[in-house]
């Protein structure tokens, strides 16, 4: 998601749509543990030309799949994130004395190189901040508690191979039986 600062002129629509490849190559970098969906990732806001400061505002909507550390199951949310950023050119940093550095700091400036902002670093990082370091499904998903359950089942039945006395699924067949003998008679 790039924009070319000549581009701008009076200020410039924002319109960008990522495509689930795209929004895995964007997450990429962080060893892909978000990932992209279906519905991709969407950005629609206005960019702006103040000397040679960018401004961007505009939101984020997208749906971003994740691996849920209790259930392993690839899960997904949905997140609508505002992106609000200033960006001042690189070599600007090199007049400012230290005062101003920190300041710039305060406001969370960002910095670009060149005659191009590339916009990805500052999606993925507010995307990327939005997650927790070990994403989880919603506290009592009914999916998860499910997933959980299938995961213990199978792990029973893994290490328990000889099963002691009829299966109970036996038993209460052989229960009905009983019921329905005792019915016809
Ligand atoms: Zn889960």
């Amino acid at each position: 998601m790039k924009i070319h600062l000549k581009d701008i002129g009076e200020g410039k629509d924002l319109r960008f749509h990522l495509d689930r490849e795209q929004v895995d190559e964007l997450f990429a970098v962080t060893g892909g543990e978000l990932t992209g969906t279906d519905a991709g990732l969407s950005l629609n806001g206005r960019v702006q030309l103040l000397d040679d400061t960018v401004i961007v505002s505009g939101a984020l909507s997208a749906e971003i799949g994740f691996v849920c550390v209790r259930c392993a199951e690839l899960r997904s949310r949905r997140v609508e994130l505002p992106l609000d950023a200033v960006l001042m050119p690189r070599s600007s940093t090199d007049e400012l004395d230290s005062d101003l550095e920190l300041t710039a700091e305060d406001m969370d400036v960002s910095f670009y190189d060149g005659e191009e902002i590339e916009l990805d670093p500052l999606v993925r990082e507010i995307i990327f901040l939005e997650f927790p370091a070990f994403p989880a499904c919603e506290a009592g998903s009914e999916e998860c508690e499910q997933a959980l359950e299938a995961i213990k089942a199978a792990l029973d039945t893994g290490e328990d191979e000889v099963v002691d006395g009829p299966d109970p699924r036996w038993a209460a067949l052989g229960a009905i039986r009983e019921k329905l003998r005792n019915g016809s008679s």
